[in-house]
């Protein structure tokens, strides 16, 4: 059962006549939105009003109304080496051998410290579910996911774990160190115990695992092989990176003799159990292949453009068939954890491949919302509609950045918006006035930002 699903007598909340509300299908919610319990019941088009009485009436005629957003890809450890001068001006290889050996001295703490900064700070962009992918389990970490699951129900948004996997150290072509890596069979037994410890299959769940190992430079055929067995058999997702850089592509020619997506073939995963972190090397065949497996794509544009890895081709995925999303990534390639900032990052950087008019700020919302919900194989959250989850997230247009504009959702990414006003999850609050109830922001960062000082410097 869902942490969310509470025996408590029906409440009723009217969230009435929105400045503007954005939903997939365009449904007139000029009127607002009923919420029972943590569900949306009603979407009013305007002159209507709530079909029983309500317990209570938010006015929200100031404030404009998405679903709550959300991220498909992160790596929320690495918000403690963000803007790390040794690796600011170099790409994906050179970045990711620069910082094993230091990310390598993790302790439960620090990731649990890493875990809410990052979290908080998707929350407070908007951002109600967030997938994270977690692939470092040196000794003393064997409980990582353990230690982000307690976070998550601390802050109350929803979570995708991914227990990720590096299995392929340098001593056998790969690129990560060899102490930082696990055996196949340490990783299955371990991947078996989270699913059957956290995995929530119900609607509105709030907790779910995927298996994630972590990139074709990082870990052996087999774990790809038995991770995917794995996830059939317990019926859960399966999440990578791919197709980032021309490096990788060369890698996966050199040591399997076979590109990108004729891999992640090869090993049982072209599927529509499957999403990409970044997805952006791949020819017209590819994309066909992708789309009619189904396979979702998480387009990561900041990312993409810090490490000046390329641009994922994300109209030709769509038209293919294959899911997209959005998400942040990893902070120390970001090095933000804000869900709107990306959102008018893809959208500059989507309009340089395919024009200014198919790339329209509604196009991207809905890449952070729907999209992003069928990346993480969920129709039950990433729409404001009657039956979904009562995830939102209120903006406020009463800001200097605002001042003069007009659309009012079109407003939201070119003027900037980068905080929501007021954040509800499952018909929560959790965000109210820009804080998040219950979390003592300044103790986190002083905690946070020494923390991340003492990993740099350990030696
Ligand atoms: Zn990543």
């Amino acid at each position: 059962m869902s942490a969310f699903q509470t025996n408590h007598s029906v409440s009723r909340l009217w969230i009435k006549q929105p400045l503007a509300c954005f939903t997939a299908n365009e449904l007139d919610a000029s009127a607002g939105i009923v919420i029972e319990n943590q569900r949306i019941v009603e979407v009013l088009a305007q002159g209507q009003e709530p079909s029983s009485p309500v317990d209570e009436v938010f006015d929200a005629k100031n404030l404009v109304v998405l679903p709550g957003l959300i991220n498909t890809h992160h790596h929320f450890y690495q918000t403690l080496t963000r803007a790390w001068a040794p690796v600011v001006n170099v790409p994906l290889f050179p970045w990711l051998q620069n910082l094993y050996p230091v990310w390598a001295r993790l302790t439960p703490e620090a990731l649990s410290l890493a875990t809410q900064v990052a979290m908080a700070e998707l929350l407070l962009s908007g951002c109600t579910t967030a997938a994270d992918h977690h692939y470092l389990f040196p000794t003393g970490m064997e409980d990582a996911i353990d230690v982000q699951v307690e976070v998550v129900r601390q802050l109350g948004m929803r979570a995708m774990l991914t227990r990720g996997s590096m299995s392929l150290g340098e001593d056998e072509g790969g690129l990560p160190p060899r102490h930082t890596v696990q055996d196949g069979d340490t990783i299955l037994v371990d991947s078996q115990r989270l699913i059957r410890q956290y995995h929530e299959r119900e609607e509105g769940a709030q907790i779910q695992i995927a298996l994630a190992p972590c990139s074709p430079f990082s870990v052996t055929r087999d774990i790809m092989i038995d991770s995917a067995k794995l996830a059939e058999q317990e019926d859960v997702r399966l999440h990578t990176h791919l197709a980032e850089t021309l490096d990788e592509e060369a890698f996966c020619l050199k040591m399997f003799g076979l590109r990108t997506v004729d891999y992640l073939d090869s090993v049982g995963w072209l599927s529509d159990r499957t999403w990409l972190a970044h997805g952006i090397h791949f020819n017209d065949d590819e994309i066909r292949r992708l789309g009619q497996a189904g396979t979702g794509i998480c387009h990561c544009p900041v990312s993409n453009m810090r490490l000046a890895s390329g641009i994922c081709p994300t109209l030709d995925l769509i038209e293919a068939g294959a899911p997209l999303g959005l998400g942040v990534d990893g902070s120390a390639s970001n090095d933000a954890s804000n869900l709107m900032y990306e959102a008018r990052q893809a959208l500059y950087l989507q309009r340089l491949k395919y024009g200014a008019e198919r790339i329209t700020p509604k196009t991207v919302l809905g890449w952070a919302t729907k999209g992003s919900a069928s990346v993480l194989g969920r129709n039950d959250i990433g729409d404001i509609a009657p039956g979904k989850q009562a995830d939102l997230a209120f903006f406020s247009l009463d800001e200097l950045r605002f001042s003069g504009s007009h659309d009012p959702i079109s407003a939201l990414l070119l003027c900037g918006a980068d905080q929501a006003e007021h954040v509800m999850v499952a018909g929560q609050w959790r965000v109210k006035h820009r804080q998040i109830l219950g979390l003592d922001i300044n103790e986190l960062i002083a905690k946070h930002s020494a923390c991340a000082k003492g990993l740099i410097n350990a030696r």
